[in-house]
């Protein structure tokens, strides 16, 4: 677990397996062989309760990563995204975790410049996928203004369960050809996690809007923001305070639908408005309890003026029917 926080404190884009599984599956064998040789000794003596609680001390790193991984479903299952140090170190395992299944059950591997895609026989058109892949990934290198330092792992299916999905370096897309808008917004993620610094924690509106500002999806942007603020004001809410509202502590991080459908368009303007540059600066400094003060920090405006002037940005895109 050191070796995994540390790799994600350094950066470390595509964790290395070999600087912590193989010490996580010794810990877990020696674990296991602790827990019945505790267990055995309690039983047959002597020494009974010193044993025991022996065993139990050894088989701690195993229960440890038992709950771990119970924390990392849990989180999932609420899409949820915290920024802890425990889900850090989950990301990190799961990468490998991810990537090693990956390798195991999908037989074919193509490498691109900018990716590498895992498949398997349903997948009837690889090289026209992966060609079209690597140019939407050329096209974010122009709309961020960088170029990709790492190759990204594009998986074309499920993997370990888990499916439709990015994590930091993997990303989970379609099981069959032609590559989609779904592949593309996976995609877009592990590309963008390339730029995030360690102690960066952008809300799911930044997150999640950057991904639909670039997937290419049919729904016009502006539409969807502003349906999303009429469902807000029709539930009690303050349409002009949406954003806030959608980073308030207890939504933050979770990927809930004003996440989706505001913050692509949120995207869009901050890009169009800003430039690549303040908006991949406000993207690594704002904070859940500071996202007002990053925002006078990088676009120098109050939040509640950066508020209004999307929504008159979106209200002018709506009526153009972007
Ligand atoms: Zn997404």
């Amino acid at each position: 677990m050191i070796s995994l926080w540390l790799q994600y404190q350094l950066g470390i884009y595509h964790t290395r397996a070999w600087l912590w599984l193989p010490a996580a599956l010794a810990g877990g064998v020696a674990g296991v062989l602790a827990l019945l040789l505790g267990f055995g000794r309690g039983v047959l003596g002597p020494h009974r309760w010193r044993a025991i609680g022996w065993g139990l001390c050894a088989a701690t790193p195993l229960l440890l990563s038992g709950a771990l991984v119970g924390y990392m479903l849990y989180e999932q299952d609420c899409r949820n995204l915290p920024n802890t140090q425990a889900h850090r170190i989950g990301r990190m395992a799961a990468i490998t975790l991810l990537d090693g299944y990956a390798q195991w059950c999908y037989p074919h591997r193509l490498e691109t410049d900018r990716l590498v895609m895992r498949y398997d026989e349903s997948v009837k058109r690889p090289d026209a996928d992966a060609a079209a892949m690597d140019a939407h990934l050329a096209h974010l290198e122009e709309v961020l203004g960088r170029r990709q330092h790492s190759h990204i792992i594009w998986v074309r299916g499920p993997s370990l369960g888990m499916a439709t999905m990015s994590i930091h370096s993997i990303a989970l897309g379609s099981d069959a050809s032609p590559a989609s808008e779904l592949d593309r917004h996976e995609l877009a993620h592990a590309f963008l996690y390339q730029f995030s610094r360690p102690d960066a924690a952008p809300p799911m509106l930044l997150l999640e809007g950057w991904a639909m500002a670039v997937d290419g999806h049919p729904e016009p942007l502006a539409g969807a923001a502003l349906a999303c603020r009429k469902r807000l004001a029709g539930s009690g809410g303050q349409p002009s305070a949406c954003l806030a509202w959608i980073l308030r502590p207890d939504s933050y991080h979770v990927g809930e639908e004003y996440a989706y459908a505001v913050g692509g368009a949120l995207v869009d303007y901050l890009i169009r408005g800003y430039g690549p540059d303040k908006f991949l600066a406000f993207y690594n400094s704002i904070h859940p309890d500071c996202y007002e003060a990053a925002c006078e920090g990088v676009f120098a405006c109050r939040f509640e003026t950066l508020e209004q002037e999307f929504w008159r940005d979106v209200e002018a895109n709506s009526a153009r029917g972007k």
